[in-house]
């Protein structure tokens, strides 16, 4: 059997990892120039680099943990403890009660799906800088079609993308695409904003939720210093994440005009005097967060051998997407998965 997997980020590279070692031969293939998708660290001036995508990280199954711990061992992930405070009127931080050790991938954030493709490198195929437009069934198997036109041919797919992405994909095969389809995701812009020099703020990181009767009410979700994570540079970024819905109506905004209405809101809510960054960097996520996401490990169809997986088949975030890249190869080996216990309530 020959399977592609659409799609390099943490479920897709997971997947690909437990077929190569059950030694299926896989294709993995993504439109971006780096593996890890969503759990990303982005050049954003120079050589200066910030998660805008995944924050960090929770651990709670048996089968991610020992992951986990694997990669800890090797330097790859670390835990990390911030000053975290909780913002619900502008400069009134105060401490929350945070049970969960977090987690971050080390140096950069994506170091993790790095370290699963290099672990399979050599026996699958990984293009970069391929978007997948179509697929289409023969009698035949499965042909891929690329933004260039191209057709490569595979007995088996998985679709390991965003679940509109995926519906997108389905098109073809109605009974799948209506699941992708029933699990819409939400957009969401991620500022990095760099300054001279450290800024008087007290805290590490704080969870925004200001109230629609302020000022930048929705605005902010979150702000972090990316220095206070282990294996970073000490330059004073500050990694600002917008609110979802701030973020569905300003999709269509420019970069330049949201960095700025996100770096005022981050002084507004910390209180703090402002100061022109250096340099803003702000990035849309199109598709950030799955609006209640399946728990189902993955979607599969024996008989065609298509299948799709992501965070937003397994409870969403980074631990649902591990799990279900498990489900996902599991299926396609034809073996049992106990994935169908009730996803675990995620903590922010
Ligand atoms: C701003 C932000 C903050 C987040 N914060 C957290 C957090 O704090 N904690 C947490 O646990 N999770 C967080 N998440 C969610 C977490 O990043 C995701 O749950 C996880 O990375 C999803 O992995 P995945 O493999 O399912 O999908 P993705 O990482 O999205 O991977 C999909 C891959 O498919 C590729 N692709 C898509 N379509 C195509 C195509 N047609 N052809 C080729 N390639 C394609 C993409 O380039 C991408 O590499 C955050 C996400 C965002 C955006």
């Amino acid at each position: 059997m020959h399977a592609a997997i659409i799609g390099a980020g943490l479920s897709g590279l997971t997947c690909a990892r437990v077929l190569d070692r059950a030694s299926v031969r896989v294709t993995v293939l993504d439109e971006n120039p780096t593996p890890g998708g969503r759990m990303q660290s982005s050049g954003i001036a120079g050589d200066l680099h910030a998660d805008l995508g995944t924050r960090s990280f929770f651990v709670r199954d048996e089968r991610f943990t020992k992951q986990v711990r694997d990669w800890q061992q090797r330097g790859l992930v670390a835990t990390w403890a911030p000053s975290l405070v909780n913002i619900h009127r502008p400069g009134h931080a105060e401490q929350g009660r945070f049970r969960s050790v977090r987690h971050v991938g080390t140096p950069t954030m994506h170091a993790p799906a790095i370290d699963l493709a290099r672990s399979i490198a050599g026996r699958v195929r990984l293009e970069q800088n391929r978007r997948i437009d179509a697929i289409h069934r023969t009698s035949g198997g499965w042909v891929l079609r690329d933004e260039s036109g191209r057709a490569d041919h595979f007995d088996a797919v998985v679709l390991a993308v965003p679940s509109p992405r995926a519906a997108k994909l389905l098109a073809e095969i109605p009974h799948l695409h209506a699941l992708a389809s029933a699990v819409p995701m939400m957009p969401a812009w991620a500022t990095a904003a760099v300054f001279r020099e450290r800024l008087p703020i007290g805290f590490d990181a704080a969870n925004v939720q200001i109230g629609a009767r302020c000022e930048h009410a929705g605005v902010l979700a979150w702000m972090d210093r990316e220095s206070s994570k282990p294996g970073r540079p000490s330059d004073e970024i500050w990694l600002l994440h917008a609110g979802e819905q701030w973020s569905a109506s300003h999709r269509d905004d420019t970069p330049a005009e949201v960095g700025r209405r996100m770096v005022q809101a981050m002084f507004a809510a910390a209180d703090a005097p402002p100061v022109e960054p250096i340099a803003v960097h702000a990035h849309l996520w199109r598709h950030a967060f799955p609006v209640a996401p399946l728990c189902d490990g993955c979607l599969f169809d024996e008989t065609l051998a298509v299948g799709a997986c992501g965070d937003w088949c397994m409870g969403s975030r980074v631990e649902g997407a591990y799990l279900s890249g498990l489900a996902m190869a599991a299926r396609l080996l034809g073996e049992r998965s106990d994935f169908l216990e009730p996803c675990i309530a995620q903590e922010h």
